[in-house]
């Protein structure tokens, strides 16, 4: 078994004026599992603080790490947790419910079936095996105490970087500054317009050749943008692909029209959350649970290439054509 991690950065077209005299300071590294890139147009110290923030939250939410509130908690079954895991587990069993389930940080026990498959992919009587496990009922929380029913282990993999990535900006806010770019593998979040007066720019990924922009998203001001697609990361068993966004009802990688969903909105956590939950829907429920809410946008790319944007998104999009998705 290969298990691939193609890491794609949402391509932040972000054309940095160079005549202006103002220029950002840029970091790059690699931590929760993917390459980040923190540009802010302020001053050094403020940078290396930030990008050790982000350090802290990966330690903090990995499931991999032993270290970590997610280790200790899924080892002993319960834990008083550090406040901003706490809050992260709120918000995550919070949207959990919300999407009935399609996003789920309990899928755990399922991705270590795959993570642990050696030459075919796991049986499905071995996951429906694991089907007790699996769910935010068995998560309970109270403040900062959380426990863990029925062998439930937690996986926060399809929300930390969006909790990240919005708790970063928040920091940058409080520190005064007025513009940043962060980016997070598929996770973009952008604080304030550029001090050149263009527009951000973000590239939306072609799912068939990941390295190209599909579609562009630019706009002023502050915004996170989040891309979960089926070739960002995937296991492959006798040359056959299995990307890594499960289906909790099953299991098994979910399977519909969608290649990508990329969210827009004001909310790091939220868009990181809805972007796995609406790949997992499909096309059709993603766009009726669109309907049931004010607070995002969404840009679909379907398998067979073509490109469906919720209304609110069409003035942000260009360099594609596109199908409206009305209210
Ligand atoms: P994302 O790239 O944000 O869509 O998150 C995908 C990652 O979240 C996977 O690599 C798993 O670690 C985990 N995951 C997979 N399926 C789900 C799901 N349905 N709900 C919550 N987490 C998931
Ligand atoms: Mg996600």
């Amino acid at each position: 078994m290969k298990r691939i991690i193609a890491i794609f950065l949402l391509l932040s077209l972000s054309f940095c004026s160079c005549t202006h005299k103002i220029t950002p300071l840029e970091r790059n590294f690699f931590a929760m599992d993917t390459l980040i890139n923190v540009r802010i147009w302020g001053d050094k110290t403020t940078l290396n603080q930030v990008c050790e923030s982000i350090q802290k939250y990966d330690a903090l939410l990995s499931s991999h790490d032993p270290g970590s509130d997610i280790c200790k908690l899924n080892e002993g079954g319960h834990l008083i947790l550090q406040d901003q895991t706490a809050e992260l587990l709120a918000l995550a069993s919070q949207y959990s419910l919300e999407t009935g389930g399609a996003f789920d940080p309990t899928v755990y026990p399922f991705i270590e079936a795959w993570r642990n498959a050696k030459d075919t992919p796991p049986e499905l009587q071995e996951l429906l095996s694991l089907s007790e496990q699996i769910g935010i009922k068995n998560l309970s929380l109270d403040g900062n105490s959380a426990s863990l029913e029925n062998q439930a282990m937690i996986d926060l993999g399809a929300i930390a970087k969006g909790y990240t990535a919005q708790k970063t900006i928040e920091e940058l806010k409080n520190r005064n500054v007025e513009t940043a770019i962060i980016t997070l593998g598929g996770n973009v979040q952008t604080l304030g317009s550029k001090p050149d007066g263009s527009k951000w720019a973000v590239g939306i990924s072609d799912p068939q050749n990941p390295n190209r922009a599909k579609a562009v998203v630019s706009f002023y001001g502050s915004m996170a943008l989040v891309t979960s697609g089926s070739y960002q990361r995937y296991y492959e068993f006798g040359g056959e692909r299995y990307h890594h966004i499960l289906d909790p009802k099953t299991g098994y990688p979910a399977q519909n029209d969608l290649a990508s969903v990329t969210i827009l909105t004001q909310d790091g956590t939220l868009a990181d959350a809805f972007s796995t939950a609406l790949f997992v829907m499909g096309l059709s429920d993603a766009c009726e649970f669109w309907r049931s809410r004010t607070d995002f946008e969404a840009v679909f790319i379907l398998n067979n290439g073509s490109i469906l944007a919720t209304e609110g998104a069409i003035p942000l999009l260009s360099e594609c054509e596109f199908t409206v998705i009305e209210r």
